[in-house]
């Protein structure tokens, strides 16, 4: 017998640091779902007052609204208000609703959740939350950001990424002290993602975009998907998976389209 979340072959049941693992994970779910759930969607959502002057990021942007709403509620591989509810299920728990996972996890983090006959089942969702959790606290270390990368730095002895403010004309390199136009960046950044091996799902894809200043909902990229336009990238026996490549994305933007006029 192993660990059924780590296979750590020495501890014939779960194991202490899955345990561990799993109890913060829930807890960082009971206290950051309703914060996600409510004030961040909503923040996204536009309902917040106008005229701020706080530049871009004190609204969502589509993308990042987007993200959170796929990570929580839409992803069809996984999300979490299905992993929380079909866990909670193994425990004769009635499913929470759009709103209430934060109280989900609470209910969850009380019950026996390793007790025998229910560890392989608890295992299983276990490892699929922290999945998520690792994703969503990404998202909100993003959004909580307040600069954008604008490109990466001209000079070549340099080429380190350049940030600035999502509206700024020109940005001064913080590594090189160059100071270059918006315009010179966007050309260095459009090289870069022509030619970058990244991947990743269409809400990966838009967040990805998002950070180098492209703003293209995760919605879009997956209509590109559905109509054809966008392949999506294979697995080993050859089926379609729900990924794509980044530059294959980047090549249907407006943005890409206006670089490559003439
Ligand atoms: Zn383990
Ligand atoms: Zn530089």
């Amino acid at each position: 017998m192993t660990c059924p979340m780590c296979n750590n072959p020495s501890t014939p049941t779960i194991c202490r640091t899955c345990k561990r693992q799993t109890a913060q994970d829930l807890a960082w779910l009971a206290n950051n779902c309703d914060d996600l759930e409510h004030y961040r969607l909503n923040r996204a959502y536009g309902k917040h007052a106008a005229n701020s002057g706080g530049g871009r990021r004190t609204e969502a942007p589509t993308p990042v609204r987007e993200a959170i709403y796929d990570a929580l509620y839409v992803d069809r591989y996984r999300n979490l208000k299905q992993t929380l509810n079909t866990w909670a299920m193994c425990f004769s728990q009635p499913p929470a609703p759009e709103g209430c996972l934060a109280q989900q996890a609470r209910i969850l983090d009380g019950l026996d959740l390793w007790t025998p006959g229910k560890t392989a089942a608890s295992a299983i969702y276990a490892a699929e939350t922290h999945i998520l959790v690792t994703r969503l606290c990404a998202i909100l270390a993003n959004m909580d950001e307040t600069r954008i990368h604008l490109g990466i730095c001209p000079n070549p002895e340099c080429a380190r990424p350049v940030y600035a403010a999502a509206d700024a004309r020109e940005a001064t390199c913080a590594h090189c002290n160059n100071t270059w136009t918006a315009t010179i960046l966007r050309r260095a950044t459009d090289a870069q993602l022509c030619e970058t091996d990244a991947e990743g799902t269409a809400g990966e894809l838009a967040l990805m975009l998002d950070q180098v200043g492209i703003e293209v909902a995760a919605s879009t990229i997956r209509s590109w998907a559905s109509r054809g336009k966008l392949m999506p990238i294979l697995d080993k026996n050859g089926h379609a998976t729900k990924r794509y490549k980044l530059t294959d994305a980047y090549r249907l933007t407006d943005t890409y389209r206006q670089q490559h006029l003439d």
